[in-house]
């Protein structure tokens, strides 16, 4: 059965990345600086380079793709909770090449910016941690 918590929302926060970061590094860093610790994220915008994991159900690990093409972020969506005591973003991100031709997946480290502009979400009440979850092998929230 399906589990969930009813939440309200805070505060949006409106913003553009920097040239040249980490895409998921500087999301992170922005739901630490103003602790954030459980929203939602969308964004888009265009990456110089990416990075996006594809979860294998069988063995359980993470495979990375790495593109070093510049792209455009059609749709970037996630979302903000707490792993290891710290404000954790969870994200994927949908890409399109200059054919127009889409992919993506899970966003990793290594999706370098050109330019992105983002919108937080942030909601109040308990916040949900990540633990492991036996059955999937991921971090999962502990609802
Ligand atoms: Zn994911």
């Amino acid at each position: 059965m399906a589990k969930s918590i009813k939440i309200s929302q805070n505060n949006i926060i409106i913003g553009k990345l920097s040239y040249d970061s980490d895409l998921l590094e500087e999301l992170t860093g922005i739901c630490i600086e103003k602790n954030i610790t459980l929203g939602k994220i969308e964004a888009i915008g265009a990456v110089k380079r990416s990075c996006v994991g594809f979860y294998d159900q069988t063995s359980m690990e993470y495979n990375f793709l790495n593109f070093d093409t510049p792209s455009e972020i059609l749709s970037l969506t996630g979302n903000i909770s707490i792993k290891d005591n710290k404000p954790f973003v969870h994200a994927h991100i949908l890409l399109a090449d200059e054919s127009g031709n889409s992919y993506g997946g899970h966003l990793a480290p290594g999706t370098i910016v050109f330019a992105c502009e983002f919108i937080i979400y942030s909601f109040s009440g308990a916040g949900l941690k990540r633990g492991m979850d036996d059955e999937t092998g991921l971090p999962l929230w502990n609802i």
